[in-house]
């Protein structure tokens, strides 16, 4: 098919849109892949990328980039701040208010068009904080397995 309904959703892609926006998890295309097999067990993983690109294109859903890691998918389609955990690589939602003057600002500074922008933090979350201090000398836990 080379038409693209634009303002229908597919089953598949309202099941993969149901799927991401209940949780806060931002999993990855892998992750989101094995949530939406329980409904739709024949679904392959190039299907879930391309219905997941399409989402994002449609701005359903929001995808989070980052240098040497999977992309991530977000259900949630608002702006909105990120805080990344550098060791295991779960990022949660930043409780804060989007800063509404920063793109006026950048537009000021550089004459270019702001459509917008994505702030992400790094930091290490709690968890990993505790195992690293437990864990000195010992390399089996969770987050040792997620850095490669
Ligand atoms: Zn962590
Ligand atoms: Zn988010």
């Amino acid at each position: 098919m080379s038409v693209e309904p634009e303002t229908r959703l597919t089953r598949q892609r309202k099941i993969i849109l149901e799927e991401l926006r209940k949780v806060d998890t931002h999993p990855s295309a892998d992750q989101v892949y094995e949530m939406v097999r329980k409904r739709l067990p024949k679904i392959s993983l190039g299907t879930v990328y391309r219905n997941l690109d399409f989402l994002s294109a449609e701005g359903l859903i929001r995808t989070l980039k980052s240098a040497g890691s999977q992309m991530r998918f977000d259900g949630n389609p608002d702006n909105h701040y990120h805080l990344r955990c550098i060791r295991c690589d779960r990022i949660i939602d930043l409780p804060i208010s989007v800063f509404d003057g920063l793109d006026d600002k950048i537009h000021r500074i550089t004459g270019y068009v702001i459509i917008g922008h994505d702030l992400e933090f790094q930091g290490i979350c709690p968890i990993c904080g505790q195992e690293s201090q437990k864990n000195e000398g010992r390399a089996t836990n969770e987050s040792e397995r997620h850095k490669n």
